[in-house]
């Protein structure tokens, strides 16, 4: 289970501090499939640096299993949570080097096998020198999509039971969109998964939705029951469709 508990996240600009997450509480049970959505600028991306322990919060906590984050090694906090980000970086490495992350003592095997659950083996296959080809800085340039499915690959080779993927929000071709779908299909199987929603399939069969306006839980529930509240659930979900 993971908790987080009045968590408080500032910002500081010059000799401004913006308070961005403003006692954010919430609870993910094993095997849940929780959506995080709100309006942009509500600290959806910074809630996720958080629960990863990308970054410290400035006070609450975050808890998995009950057990304090900052109480636990970062490798083994590392090992529950896989995080697939908007904005996929490559490391200065070759294909193969940037999906074994996940799990450095992979076999060719497997690294294939998760390249192929995720979408990425055909593609790979495809470049100079395949699975060798050098990607990130100055190497073989990838599509957003392309960086997408191979961070997916990562995630899925690291097999962490605890996902947390912030969607994209650029709009992908719809060829890209089914491959990534496909991708995430095959990582959340059987996880517990936290997803910064942007598409409304995601959002529709979550088992909980939480919906963040500034910095606050502004409300919870499921679909149908955030439709029959008609608040800030109701007014996005009638701009989108
Ligand atoms: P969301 O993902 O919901 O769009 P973010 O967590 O990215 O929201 O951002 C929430 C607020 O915090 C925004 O007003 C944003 O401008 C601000 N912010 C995000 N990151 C930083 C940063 N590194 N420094 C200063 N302000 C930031
Ligand atoms: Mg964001």
């Amino acid at each position: 289970m993971l908790t987080v508990k009045d968590l408080h996240k500032s910002y500081q600009v010059g000799k401004t501090t913006y308070e961005v997450l403003k006692g954010v509480s919430l609870s993910v049970e094993t095997g849940e499939f929780v959506a995080v959505m709100g309006p942009s600028g509500s600290g959806k991306t910074t809630l996720t640096n958080l629960m990863a322990r990308f970054w410290d919060v400035n006070s609450g906590a975050v808890r998995l299993g009950g057990v304090d984050v900052r109480d636990m090694k970062s490798d083994e906090v590392l090992s529950r949570i896989s995080v697939v980000f908007q904005d996929v970086y490559l490391f200065h490495d070759t294909v193969e080097g940037n999906i074994r992350m996940g799990k450095p003592d992979a076999t060719q095997e497997e690294i294939i096998a998760a390249a192929k659950a995720a979408a990425c083996h055909d593609f790979i296959m495809a470049l100079p020198e395949g699975y060798q080809t050098v990607v990130g800085e100055g190497g073989s340039t990838l599509s957003g999509g392309e960086k997408q499915r191979i961070s997916i690959a990562r995630a899925l080779l690291k097999d962490a039971p605890i996902v947390l993927l912030d969607e994209a929000t650029a709009s992908l071709d719809p060829e890209n969109e089914v491959l990534i779908q496909q991708a995430i299909s095959a990582l959340v199987a059987e996880k517990t998964v936290i997803v910064i929603a942007h598409r409304l399939q995601s959002i529709m069969s979550a088992d909980n939705i939480v919906v963040l306006d500034e910095g606050r839980v502004a409300e919870q529930g499921t679909h149908e029951e955030l439709l029959k509240r008609n608040g800030i659930y109701a007014r996005l979900w009638a701009e989108q469709s």
